[in-house]
């Protein structure tokens, strides 16, 4: 799985085509998307056009809350992957965990299935907390690959990636950037960014990658597209990595996946 990756959530289905089809000419070979996101004709729809073999792109996409359970999962990835206009997923997630409705587990087991019979080539979660996670690893067979989670400098997670780390799950951050606001502004980036003459934005993803995440920024600016993949030509030094260790202020951007039930 590429270490960097092109997110698309909140962008239509047009919209989606337009960036992806600017992220795969910049250089990125990893899309994620879901089906919650309703842009996967979209991004299939890119795939096609940019004339790549199928197995130079890794594409992700995750299953609905309204899509759990044992046959409903089995169902979803058809779905996802007809609308996609492929005949194999990359990595497919569940989405949330949603604890409260208790199926999680039972959608594991028709992600196994979907794995076994070849439809993905490996399967995830996304949102799961440490207890959520914990349940999946001791009761299922597969471990799952990686955790999709919330992770930027402001909310940097350490509990969830100690687990990970213990189980060789890999750790993915969504909202890399911290989704733009505040974060891209912090004073400290700003000021580490001016020392290697890059942006906040290539510091913040620069630091993921140092610490080993795999990151998938969102952008449908094509200057910020190539602006944010154009991160391997300068390292941090260990003080800017212990500076930007400091800045986390377990502050969330998003839902908290131990409630979140929305369908
Ligand atoms: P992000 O942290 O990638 O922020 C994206 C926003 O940051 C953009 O909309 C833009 O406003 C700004 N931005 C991007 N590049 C910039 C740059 N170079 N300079 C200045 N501003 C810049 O947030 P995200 O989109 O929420 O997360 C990335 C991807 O993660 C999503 O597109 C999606 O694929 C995935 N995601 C998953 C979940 C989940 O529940 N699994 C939730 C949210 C997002």
């Amino acid at each position: 799985m590429p270490q960097l990756g092109f997110g698309v959530f909140q962008v239509g289905d047009d919209e989606a085509e337009r960036a992806v089809a600017a992220a795969l000419e910049s250089g990125y070979r990893s899309i994620d998307t879901a089906s919650a996101y309703q842009n996967e004709e979209g991004v299939g729809r890119a795939l096609r056009a940019s004339g790549l073999a199928r197995d130079e792109v890794f594409v992700t996409s995750k299953l609905w809350n309204s899509e759990q359970g044992y046959d409903n999962a089995l169902r979803a990835c058809d779905a996802s992957l007809s609308r996609l206009g492929l005949d194999r997923l990359d990595l497919y997630l569940i989405h949330w965990p949603m604890p409260g409705r208790g199926t999680y587990l039972e959608t594991w087991r028709a992600l196994e299935k979907l794995r076994q019979d070849g439809r993905v080539r490996s399967i995830g979660v996304s949102n799961f907390t440490v207890e959520t996670l914990h349940r999946v690893i001791d009761e299922a067979d597969v471990v799952p690959a990686v955790n999709q989670i919330e992770l930027h400098p402001y909310f940097q997670q350490d509990g969830l990636r100690a687990l990970h780390r213990d189980h060789g799950v890999r750790t993915e951050a969504w909202a890399p950037l911290g989704q733009g606001h505040g974060l891209l502004d912090d004073p400290a980036l700003a000021r580490i960014a001016q020392a290697h003459g890059r942006t906040p934005a290539q510091v913040a993803l620069r630091w993921h990658l140092q610490i080993g995440n795999v990151v998938i920024p969102k952008s449908v600016t094509p200057s910020r597209i190539a602006e944010n993949i154009d991160v391997f030509g300068f390292e941090l030094t260990p003080d800017d990595m212990k500076s930007i260790g400091e800045l986390d202020k377990g502050l969330r951007v998003g839902p908290d996946p131990a409630t979140f039930e929305t369908a």
